[in-house]
């Protein structure tokens, strides 16, 4: 389902549930328009979508809509219920409603991951409780170091809208250069700004408490060395444009810090804009203009920020702006996972071919998570439980896959399957083996065997003897034959017999799942009943006594799945 179709689906819902179980499709789009001012451009497409979806959903009963809504869309629940579901925050310190701006500011060099989340989900959710605004912003104007990644923009808007996350507005930085230079001019005239053109000299001069006497010089020198810089008159590290702090200030990086350099962009191009700009602004700097410019009123993010933030308020004193109100949250860890981008990064460079990608469900990744099988819902409920924690905070995994385990449950269809299958022979009469999709639907399959017929059972079952064969009858196991005994449920019910799975042979599919734990990937052979053919990729099931899986891909009817978690 891509992102468009699942907020189609989520307004579908609650439309239905509202309105005592039929939406309208013309309500479901204007809503999402106003709640969605980014997809008016799709209006059509929506409208499209609307009408077959709202369809689908119509066609659910109430009870099926409620829980659908509930365990898949809690984001577009009432507040009642988001209070008792405990899905909600604290109140956002000087917040004022219809006031608050708030953003998500990603470096586009990789995916998002667990961490990165939370800010994203976070700010949405404030920008919704306060009726503000949402601003999503690509800070790429590191070209050299932190090179943005040109699948890595579609990919985060991807991963966000997934997420349940949406803006109101966008930006990115490469685009705004000439936006950074002009507020740079301001800050030379204002002298709380300079060129400092000693080079490494600057550095180091800096380091031992002093400055490069360039800092002294005239308001008019500096604007001039500054347009030589745009000019292209200094090479790499020749010149860099320094704000005024405090050159003996106890945090040396705090001394002076670079705001904008010189990147040889021939050399090292950026992959929006090229080699058109040599002189970048670095994320400090960026980061206090666009927030001032884009009114933003709460920035949340990581402590790991409190030295960015007391950077950025000496731009806002020379600047005479009001700084927006700082919220630095503890760091999110989530257990057993690689969430960092640099070790992913080097883990699939070193070793390729033992990842399956950015996305390998080993790391921490936002569509490693998905691709793994974890809803967005179970990753909300996770961050809201943290919400903007000034302590560490570590997701379990036991935790995250328990709420996803609940959420699944409700809607997952059960497929049979056998991972160590072993060939039996069924002997008796004939029989139509009817199997539920799910405990609570009506729906089931039907499948017919007869004596002489293959099945396969799992080889750790065998020496049970006696068992029931799911939703078919008691048999006896015994030197690779499985003999009826009856179809009689009370008889298993007395006997206790334990009810288990089994592929019949005519028609089973091959299924290879992927088993990940902690740093390995193990692989599970078997096969599965045919009704595996259903369900196309990205489908999640459980497979009964085993877990709950991800259909990854499918390929000439084998099929290769990742399992969620048990
Ligand atoms: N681009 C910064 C980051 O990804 C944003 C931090 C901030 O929110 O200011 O860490």
């Amino acid at each position: 389902m891509s992102g468009v179709e699942r907020i189609v689906r989520g307004y579908a819902l609650r439309n239905a549930v509202k309105h005592g179980g039929k939406a309208r499709p013309e309500s479901v789009v204007s809503m999402i328009m106003s709640d969605h001012p980014e997809l008016r451009p799709q209006a059509r497409a929506i409208m499209e979508a609307a009408r077959s979806i709202v369809e689908e959903v119509n066609r659910l009963t109430l009870e099926e809509q409620k829980r659908l809504l509930e365990s898949e869309y809690s984001e577009l629940l009432e507040d009642r219920v988001r209070v008792e579901r405990g899905l909600t925050l604290p109140p956002l310190p000087g917040a004022v409603e219809g006031r608050v701006v708030v953003r998500f500011a990603p470096n586009p060099d990789f995916y998002i991951h667990l961490g990165n989340a939370r800010p994203a989900i976070v700010c949405s959710e404030y920008a919704r409780i306060y009726k503000g605004r949402m601003i999503l912003r690509f800070e790429d104007t590191d070209p050299r170091t932190k090179t943005p990644l040109v699948e890595a923009y579609e990919a985060i808007r991807e991963d966000l809208r997934w997420l349940g996350v949406s803006w109101h507005e966008e930006y990115v930085q490469s685009m705004r250069l000439e936006i950074f230079y002009s507020v740079m001019r301001e800050a030379l005239s204002r002298g709380c700004a300079y060129v400092d053109t000693c080079g490494d000299e600057g550095k180091k001069l800096l380091a031992s408490g002093s400055y490069c006497g360039d800092r002294d010089r005239s308001v008019e020198w500096q604007l001039e060395r500054f347009e030589d810089m745009l000019r292209g008159v200094y090479g790499e590290g020749e010149a860099v444009v320094r704000v005024k702090t405090d050159p003996k200030h106890p945090n040396p990086s705090v001394r002076d810090w670079v705001a904008l350099r010189i990147i040889d962009t021939a050399r090292h191009p950026h992959p929006l804009v090229g080699s058109r700009y040599i002189v970048w602004p670095t994320y400090n700097y960026a980061v206090s203009v666009d927030d001032h410019l884009m009114g933003v009123s709460h920035v949340i993010r990581g402590r790991e920020h409190e030295v960015n933030t007391e950077k950025q308020l000496y731009v806002y004193k020379c600047m005479g702006w009001e700084p927006p109100v700082f919220i630095h949250t503890g760091r999110l860890k989530l257990e057993g996972f690689i969430l960092s981008k640099s070790k992913i990064r080097d883990l699939l460079s070193k070793s390729p071919q033992e990842f399956l990608g950015y996305d390998d469900p080993r790391f921490g990744t936002i569509a490693a998570l998905r691709r793994r099988g974890i809803l967005a819902e179970a990753i909300r409920e996770a961050i809201m439980g943290v919400g903007i924690k000034e302590t560490d905070a570590t997701i379990s995994w036991a935790n995250l896959a328990s709420v996803n385990r609940r959420l699944l449950d409700a809607r997952a269809d059960r497929i049979m399957f056998t991972a160590n299958p072993v060939e039996h022979v069924y002997e008796g009469e004939c029989v139509d083996a009817e199997i539920p999709y799910h405990p609570e639907r009506p729906q089931k399959r039907t499948i017919r065997v007869c004596g002489g017929d293959k099945i396969f059972i799992d080889r750790g079952d065998i020496e049970l003897k006696e068992v029931r064969l799911m939703g078919m009858a008691n048999v006896k196991i015994e030197n690779g034959k499985a003999t009826m005994i009856s179809r009689d449920l009370d008889y298993a019910r007395k006997k206790k017999l334990q009810i288990i799975q089994w592929v019949p042979a005519r028609g089973a599919v091959k299924l290879t799942i992927y088993k990940p734990e902690g740093l390995k990937l193990h692989k599970i052979k078997g096969y599965a009943e045919p009704a595996l053919k259903e369900y196309k990729e990205d489908s999640r099931l459980q497979l009964v006594r085993f877990g709950f899986i991800r259909i990854d891909k499918i390929v000439e009817e084998e099929y290769t799945a990742i399992l969620t978690h048990e």
